[in-house]
């Protein structure tokens, strides 16, 4: 497999959106070639963006982490799983009351963001959630799980903010995310929710409006097949597979989710910008 022969696609974007960890840091560390890269993607005229799906840490926690690892850091910069689903609650109107399923830093993000996150099904002052909205709570717990198959009984519109299965941890550890939380209500209630973060199209769309170019114009680069490379290719984006995360060479020849260019790491698309 030699997709590198592809990587003069890479200088035709206009828009660069890094995926975060196995893109650009692993076990916590910055790949020497991160900063670098990202600082020559700004000076070649070209914006600059991250995506991430994990909704357990806020979007300030981020920025303080891609400061400290000497990144461009701009509020406006910085798109997560969160983000598009802010965008969709408020286009459905499906605010400002929620019910959400989340740890106390992603309820803040909501509270940042107008929306009040009700503790009881019934809601608080008489005013019942207009949606539930799962995240990656690392703080579940067994009130949490009643309330919210009880509210989906109610036919409550039901979004969660990312799929994934497993969120990476240092040294090749993973542990359970929101996808396992979704599998949980999906045995109880038999509902399945609308998945806001990569790969869906609400994903893509936040993606396309906050850079304000089309699809074929933004370069996605990630290191996860099923999220990553599967909403760059199904949306014609760039799609740029890193191979410093989690797949193989042999995963990436083996998959149905094939990206346009597949790279090492992050250095190698230095010289790419043309
Ligand atoms: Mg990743």
């Amino acid at each position: 497999m030699d997709k590198k022969k592809n990587l003069p696609l890479f200088s035709q974007c206009s828009a660069v959106v890094c995926d975060l960890d196995g893109t650009l840091y692993l076990d916590g560390v910055p790949f020497p070639d991160s900063a670098p890269f990202l600082n020559a993607v700004l000076a070649s005229g070209r914006r600059l963006f991250y995506f991430t799906n994990n909704t357990s840490r806020s979007r300030s926690s981020y920025l303080h982490r891609l400061e400290r690892f000497g990144f461009p850091a701009a509020e406006e910069m910085l798109i997560t799983a969160a983000d598009c689903t802010f965008q969709y609650l408020r286009q459905q109107q499906l605010c400002p009351e929620i019910y959400l399923i989340g740890n106390r830093e992603l309820q803040r993000d909501f509270h940042n963001h107008g929306f009040r996150c009700l503790t009881k099904p019934e809601g608080d002052e008489g005013n019942p959630p207009r949606a539930l909205v799962l995240g990656f709570d690392t703080e579940l717990d067994y009130e949490k799980i009643k309330t919210g198959y009880q509210l989906l009984m109610q036919d409550i519109p039901y979004i969660a903010t990312h799929a994934d299965l497993l969120c990476p941890m240092n040294h090749g550890a993973f542990i359970p995310d929101a996808g396992c939380f979704i599998e949980l209500f999906a045995a109880a209630s038999g509902r399945r929710p609308l998945v806001m973060g990569k790969p869906s199209r609400f994903a893509a769309q936040t993606i396309s409006d906050r850079a304000q170019s089309a699809y074929e114009r933004i370069a996605f680069i990630g290191d996860r097949l099923y999220t990553d490379i599967r909403m760059a290719e199904r949306f014609n984006m760039i799609g740029v597979l890193v191979l410093s995360g989690e797949t193989s060479e042999k995963m990436a020849a083996d998959s149905p989710d094939q990206a346009k260019i597949v790279v090492n790491g992050i250095g190698d698309l230095i010289n790419a910008l043309g």
